[in-house]
């Protein structure tokens, strides 16, 4: 997708700090980090959001968080949270799915809602 932010950062086409690659996706830090270790963990095929997965990305989604678990384990994490925001209500702003891994801080689940 030409005019995705997601999709142009996958293809090299616009900087990020990436932290992890493989085949499937990519991980970066959050340009604007609201716990101290945030980082973004995407999918390279474009997907708009959770309300446009099917059937057959069951295994994406599997591949998701588990790519979300050897990045916690690298960065010796034992404890974190992991959130997808879906639609422009549920606070999603980039329309290709991502899954924001944070740790670092005790962070409630209100305040992530409210600032994500
Ligand atoms: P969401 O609200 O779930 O769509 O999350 C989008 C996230 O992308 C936000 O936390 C933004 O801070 C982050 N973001 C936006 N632009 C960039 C960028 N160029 N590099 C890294 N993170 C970004
Ligand atoms: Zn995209």
């Amino acid at each position: 997708m030409q005019n995705c932010l997601f999709c142009q950062i996958i293809n090299k086409q616009t900087s990020a700090d990436i932290v992890y690659e493989d085949d499937g996706f990519i991980a970066f830090k959050d340009i604007h980090p609201k716990a101290p270790f945030h980082l973004l963990i995407v999918p390279k095929k474009h997907i708009d959001s959770v309300n446009h997965l099917e059937q057959k990305d069951k295994d994406l989604m599997g591949g998701l968080i588990l790519t979300a678990q050897k990045i916690a384990k690298k960065n010796n994490l034992t404890g974190y949270k992991l959130l997808i925001n879906v639609g422009r209500e549920g606070g999603q702003i980039i329309d290709h799915l991502h899954m924001h891994l944070l740790a670092g801080r005790v962070i409630e689940k209100s305040e992530v809602m409210e600032k994500l």
